[in-house]
């Protein structure tokens, strides 16, 4: 064999293992480098340990409506710290198990920072390893604007995670889904929390109706909020306490803890992509052809570094097409992009696929949209104090009316939308959603009875 390996990935998360994991159940010989820990972002700092976070957020949802339903419970606390070193505890078998994984598939996992020595040799902490292919998928890390004065007083999502007792007061700063995902959980688990951000509505860029709805329920949360709020510098005063300060002299305080979450940014310069020839592009990250090659024949990349979908599913996708188009004979099987569900674990939970009504009207034209929706509070809150509303949307067009888009938010629709997705990728119209019998008493039963 001319080189060490096949196939070496640089980047042992969502992209990464799939690639190499594929390719060696096609009997390539492979490696991974990793310089933290297996199964990357999602698994250690991003989407399971956040999960864990909401189902905790969520029980504390369900002890204060308990009453409603007839319990008669003295709710003694909660702790945090608990919560956590269980949630840590679940993170490590899994890691564990992603060690086991890649030694049963034949994957030599090199830890340690990947760089690139040439077109075929990838230096780990000084060692160089060679391989025909070289797939580069470091994903990104939370960023803090380096204008604001003071800003690394405050956290981000990994600091988030690393919290081992529950702050009293926090702001989080941003209104993406990590830091409505993330104030939701603070507020629900009895965190005084307020969210600060440059606008109005949280989601920018999501369907208004989402955007107001949410906005609204956060807001009914207990969750303050500071909007039109330019962050300009973090200062920790005599109490101890940090406060924030904006471009227009408004300053709020009295905060334990501040997170970050305005976004994140690629983890490139560890590569040393200078000596293969690869740049990033303006935005940080690698430009990628539609089989996720760079401009380097061998060299691909996947993942959250090429600026697509940033979701751990796309990168697993991107990571698996790769290899089957590589070793499988399978040169046609392309990351199809077009149509990409997701969801927010805010409270309550965000579903949504395809255009909002906005885009859909920008590309088909105002008159040739139309959109169905259903705004009711469900039946798990008909009789509880608190009451949180479900909204449900379909954006349609054309004669037949094709659904191009389904926004829900409420109780319920992080587990409702992945079926409707199926729907929407198979081109599913109106009349379709109508031709299915409804399932009731459910929020879902919505979406097929709309007029
Ligand atoms: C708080 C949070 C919540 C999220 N929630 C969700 C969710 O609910 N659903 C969802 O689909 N997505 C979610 N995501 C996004 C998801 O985690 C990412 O899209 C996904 O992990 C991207 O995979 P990746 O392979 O590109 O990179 P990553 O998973 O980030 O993996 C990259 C790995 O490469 C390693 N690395 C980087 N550079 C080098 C180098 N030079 N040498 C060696 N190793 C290196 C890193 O240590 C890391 O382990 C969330 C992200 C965050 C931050």
């Amino acid at each position: 064999m001319k080189y060490d390996y096949d196939v070496i990935a640089i980047g042992a998360g969502s992209g990464g293992l799939s690639v190499v994991e594929r390719a060696a159940e096609y009997g390539k010989k492979c490696a991974v480098v990793e310089a933290k820990k297996l199964g990357g972002t999602c698994v250690n700092i991003g989407c399971v340990p956040k999960k864990v976070m909401w189902f905790g957020a969520h029980i504390a949802e369900a002890l204060r409506d308990a009453p409603d339903f007839g319990f008669d419970i003295e709710h003694k606390g909660f702790t945090w710290s608990k919560l956590v070193a269980a949630r840590q505890n679940y993170i490590n078998n899994i890691t564990t198990w992603y060690d086991g994984y890649m030694k049963d598939k034949g994957v030599e996992v090199l830890h340690g920072w990947g760089s690139f020595v040439d077109n075929h040799t990838v230096s780990v902490d000084g060692k160089h390893y060679t391989a025909e292919t070289i797939v580069i998928a470091p994903g990104g890390i939370p960023l803090i604007p380096n204008e604001t004065e003071n800003g690394a007083l405050g956290l981000t999502s990994d600091g988030f995670f690393a919290l081992t007792e529950q702050p009293k007061k926090v702001a989080v700063i941003g209104s993406g889904y990590i830091a409505v995902e993330l104030a939701g959980v603070f507020q629900a688990l009895g965190t005084d929390t307020t969210l600060i951000s440059r606008k109005d509505l949280v989601l920018r860029g999501f369907d208004d109706m989402i955007r107001e709805t949410l906005t609204d329920a956060m807001l009914e949360s207990g969750i303050k909020k500071e909007y039109h709020f330019a962050v300009k510098k973090l200062e920790r005063v005599a109490d101890g306490t940090l406060t924030i300060h904006s471009t227009d002299g408004q300053s709020v305080g009295g905060f334990n803890e501040v997170v970050w979450a305005v976004g994140r940014e690629t983890l490139i310069e560890p590569l040393a992509l200078q000596n293969v020839g690869i740049e990033a592009n303006g935005y940080g990250f690698i430009d990628v052809d539609d089989c996720h090659k760079t401009v380097v024949d061998n060299i691909y990349a996947i993942g959250d570094v090429t600026g697509q979908a940033q979701l751990t599913p796309v990168a697993i996708r991107a990571g698996r097409y790769l290899a089957e188009r590589l070793y499988n004979n399978k040169p046609n099987l392309k990351l199809d992009l077009s149509i990409v569900p997701t969801v927010i674990f805010s409270h309550p939970p965000v579903g949504t696929i395809g255009l909002a009504e906005h885009d859909a009207q920008r590309k088909y034209g105002h008159d040739n949209v139309k959109v169905y929706t259903s705004i009711f509070t469900p039946m798990r809150y008909a009789f509880t104090q608190h009451k949180i509303k479900t909204a449900l949307k379909l954006v349609v067009t054309g004669a037949d009316e094709k659904v191009v888009g389904i926004h829900i938010v409420g109780d319920g629709a992080d587990e409702m939308l992945q079926g409707f997705a199926v729907a929407v990728q198979m081109g599913a119209t109106k009349a379709d959603l109508d031709a299915t019998i409804a399932i009731h008493p459910s929020s879902s039963e919505e979406l097929v009875t709309m007029r």
